[in-house]
């Protein structure tokens, strides 16, 4: 149910596994993938559930290597009226690739989510944000490969990924391949600072209070969309202990327990639509036909 404001936000999960994530991959090698249990079906299942009580309908951003393993969970995302977007095949860091490499991927993904849905899929979020000032020319590869929008520029300071000086709302990029509108994740600027507030450890770590608080000012006091991204993991306090640095496990596994709850809160206090709805009803100068059928 849509709250006192009228701001629609993008609704996003990155449906990934919890031992794929950056944090880990110097301990969870890819070939060691399948002696991991796999939890992702069980809790993306959880997310739909939720999602269908609120009846909210969103993004998600999906591994090409979970559409391979669990074909009949993505399509169900599908059927159940939710966007299926693109992040990337085996999860590997933007800027640790070559162009070459990451178009490989890419391509991949795009494909493999393609014929299992039976739709065009036009949008992307990069593992970890790695988009960043030296890794740019993915841009121009996803426009290649005929994506319409990216999700993966984070105007904020982080020690894996981020541009602070990036726009912080949706806005089309102009690139020598061509155009494509770029939704970035949510901040609020404070002090001349973007803190981020869109969603996974930040969402887990503030207190919820505050973190409506930002969104509030996003949706009223500046007049846009906010965008919020979670991981089917972070609704499972129970997974597996994965060895990693002390920072690392502590950043994987602060509040789990509390996302389900913090979640409930927010899907009844703000309105939500999937990533290419929402483009498609803002007017940013790039129409492609899939954001025109989305809009009707
Ligand atoms: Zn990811």
């Amino acid at each position: 149910m849509p709250s006192q404001w009228s701001a629609l936000n993008a609704l996003t999960v990155d449906v990934e596994d919890y031992y794929q994530v950056e944090a880990f991959a110097g301990v969870v090698r890819r070939e060691d993938w399948p002696n991991w249990e796999s939890r992702v079906e069980r809790n993306t299942k959880l997310l739909l559930e939720m999602f269908a009580r609120h009846s909210v309908r969103g993004t998600f951003f999906t591994l090409g290597y979970v559409a391979e393993q669990h074909p009949q969970l993505i399509r169900e995302v599908a059927e159940s009226g939710h966007e299926i977007a693109c992040h990337s095949y085996y999860h590997r860091l933007v800027y640790s690739q070559t162009p070459d490499e990451f178009r490989q991927d890419l391509r991949n993904a795009k494909h493999r989510l393609e014929d299992l849905i039976g739709a065009t899929v036009i949008g992307y979020r990069a593992p970890s944000y790695s988009i960043t000032s030296q890794s740019l020319w993915a841009l121009d590869i996803l426009i290649e490969e005929g994506f319409s929008y990216d999700s993966s520029i984070f105007p904020v300071h982080h020690d894996r990924y981020g541009m602070p000086d990036a726009e912080r709302f949706p806005h089309v990029l102009h690139r020598p391949t061509g155009e494509i509108v770029e939704f970035p994740p949510s901040t609020v600027r404070i002090g001349g600072t973007n803190l981020p507030i869109s969603g996974g450890g930040y969402f887990r770590l503030y207190p919820y209070p505050l973190f409506r608080l930002g969104w509030q000012k996003i949706n009223r006091t500046e007049a846009e969309s906010a965008i919020f991204f979670l991981h089917p993991w972070e609704v499972d306090p129970d997974q597996p202990i994965v060895p990693g640095t002390r920072l690392n496990i502590w950043r994987h596994r602060v509040n789990l327990s509390q996302t389900q709850r913090k979640l409930e809160r927010l899907l009844k206090d703000f309105a939500f639509a999937p990533v290419r709805e929402i483009l498609a009803k803002r007017n940013l100068g790039l129409q492609t036909r899939e954001m025109a059928l989305a809009a009707n």
